[in-house]
């Protein structure tokens, strides 16, 4: 084989990719990983900034029964630590603990509700059911990272897989938006905004409500987040894995099997495994020597998946204050879901939003930045706070915070194609701020040191995902890849020859576990071609 040519390429270097590259390798496959940025990670990455280091994509990582298994397997020795959440609406915030969780949320709605508390009720008793079913998805080591000659491990799975083939029964029964789900138990819409708020818009309710088991179960490399790509990285080079990395792929073509970089090299593949943004590929792919059924095939994909948008993406402001851990330590745990006020966002994240992405061009400047006040005011916050899992993070007597919310995409798209993007991105940072120094945290905006925040259109350009989606597909409307856990390890196939999809475009709902998973079915899959 040229220096170019591999049994398997792998475009993109997130979890998806680098799980799939890691199986590959150590398997003794001949493997190149190409990654458009200079760091692989993806949406999985930290970074550092006067002293200080941040993470730029999920704050924390779910066990879910695959993180360790999966290290434990590559014999990475990656030290995760715990990483509790703490959930706070004005000035009530509770500490979650695995036993008492639902009970202390309970009271919190209780507080803050009164009027509503048969509904809580009504609300808690559903959670409840879904975190028994969560306990049992996740409650035990997945078998795809497990050795099945370990008999103490078969001793334990083979009950499990009898409860297992019901919950997903029940998990299929409960694919609702979560919205419309929660207004079949109450009618104060407060309340119904105060719980939603904290998931993209029409999540599905088992996922939604699964996130009471989730915050339970989350933990945190020491480092940052970015330690976990960086781990996969090492061990693949150490099996003979290659990695190419400040390499755009801008064409693939699946007759002569070769895929094309941005400065005009080509690459050589018996199969491929695309770890990014589906759409990307759709779009790049050149089908005019295949045989004759399969172009009318992708033709169908590609105008299915074209027609299809991202889900929500997030603006993060990343700052450093000179205020000791303390200060925050006595508040929340490191990772926050704050909400500093009850009344919940109501129309102004959907009638009020989608009328000023319409007739953007027809409003003031004044009337948007009305609605960002409200905005910020009334939605839900994620703090992360890394020096509160791994006090190294953070110069001595300082802290730095990482405060994200949800914001849509197609809003910041027109303030940039009105070239009012610099500004704008101020004016968004000062109200962050604003709204956080005048509830949870006093006097935060005078202690700022730096800040520094990215936008769903940063997202996009640096991660190369659609509409900056953070998590693949929206749930605004039908997904159109596969949904369904059981049929997870099909998701990995496309209709394109000696192809493969993996990551959060290949199945949804998604994020981290799902991004690993894919990569290891789609790794499996290329080793069979090969075979
Ligand atoms: C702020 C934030 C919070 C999150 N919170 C959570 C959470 O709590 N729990 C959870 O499970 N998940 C969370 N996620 C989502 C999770 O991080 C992602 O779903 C997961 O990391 C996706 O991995 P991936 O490999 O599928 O894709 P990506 O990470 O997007 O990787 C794709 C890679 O492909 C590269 N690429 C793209 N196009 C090309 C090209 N043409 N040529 C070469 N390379 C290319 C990109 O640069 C990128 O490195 C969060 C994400 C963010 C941003």
């Amino acid at each position: 084989m040229s220096k170019n040519d591999h049994q398997t390429i792998i475009v993109g270097g997130g979890m998806s990719g680098l799980t799939a590259a890691a199986y590959l390798s150590k398997a003794g496959h001949n493997v190149l990983l190409l990654e458009k940025n200079k760091e692989c990670g993806g949406l999985l990455n930290s970074f550092q900034r006067e002293g200080f280091t941040f993470d730029a994509g999920a704050r924390s990582i779910l066990n879910s029964g695959i993180i360790q298994p999966m290290l434990a397997e590559l014999g990475i020795e990656l030290e995760l630590l715990e990483s509790p959440v703490s959930i706070g609406i004005e000035n009530d915030i509770i500490n979650l603990v695995s036993e008492t969780t639902l009970d202390d949320y309970r009271r919190l709605l209780e507080r803050l509700y009164p009027e509503s508390v048969n509904d809580i009720d009504k609300i808690i008793s559903k959670i409840e059911g879904i975190i028994r079913d969560m306990a049992i998805l996740y409650g035990i080591d997945n078998p795809n990272f497990k050795d099945m000659s370990d008999r103490a491990y078969l001793k334990e799975l083979l009950p499990w897989l009898g409860k297992f083939i019901f919950t997903l029964f029940r998990m299929g029964r409960k694919n609702e938006p979560i919205e419309s789900f929660l207004a079949r138990l109450t009618s104060n819409q407060s309340l119904i905004d105060i719980i939603a708020q904290h998931f993209f818009k029409k999540t599905p309710t088992f996922f939604a409500l699964g996130y009471f088991y989730a915050y339970t179960d989350y933990m945190y490399p020491r480092g940052g987040t970015g330690e976990l790509p960086k781990a996969l990285v090492q061990k693949i080079i150490e099996w003979n894995g290659n990695i190419q990395t400040g390499t755009e792929i801008i064409g693939v073509n699946p007759s002569d099997k070769t895929v094309k970089d941005r400065d005009g090299n080509s690459y050589t593949f018996d199969s491929l495994i695309w770890s990014a943004d589906l759409k990307t590929l759709y779009r790049i792919l050149d089908t005019h020597d295949l045989e004759e059924k399969a172009p009318r095939k992708i033709l169908k994909q590609k105008e299915l998946l074209l027609s299809k948008r991202g889900c929500d993406s997030v603006y993060s402001l990343f700052v450093g204050v000179d205020m000791p851990l303390d200060a925050f330590s006595s508040i929340s745990n490191g990772h926050f879901f704050y909400t500093p006020s009850k009344k919940g966002l109501g129309e102004v994240h959907w009638s009020e939003l989608d009328s000023l992405i319409e007739n953007f061009e027809t409003k003031s400047r004044e009337q948007i930045l009305e609605w960002l006040d409200k905005y910020c005011h009334l939605t839900t916050y994620e703090i992360s706070i890394p020096a509160l899992r791994d006090p190294t993070l953070a110069p001595d007597g300082k802290t730095g915070l990482i405060i994200s919310m949800l914001f849509e995409y197609d809003l910041i798209k027109k303030v940039k194609e009105a070239n009012w993007y610099d500004e704008f991105r101020i004016e968004v940072e000062n109200r962050m701020m604003e709204s956080l120094s005048n509830s949870i945290y006093p006097g935060l905006k005078e202690k700022v040191l730096f800040r520094l925040s990215s936008t769903p259109i940063s997202i996009a350009s640096i991660a190369g995902t659609s509409e900056g989606a953070i998590v693949g597909w929206s749930y605004l409307s039908t997904v159109p890849v596969v949904h369904q856990l059981r049929k997870i390890g099909s998701s990995v196939k496309t209709p394109i020859p000696n192809v493969y999809q993996a990551g959060q475009w290949a199945y949804s709902p998604a994020g981290i576990p799902t991004a690993i998973l894919t990569g290891w079915y789609a790794a499996k899959k290329a080793m069979k071609t090969r075979n």
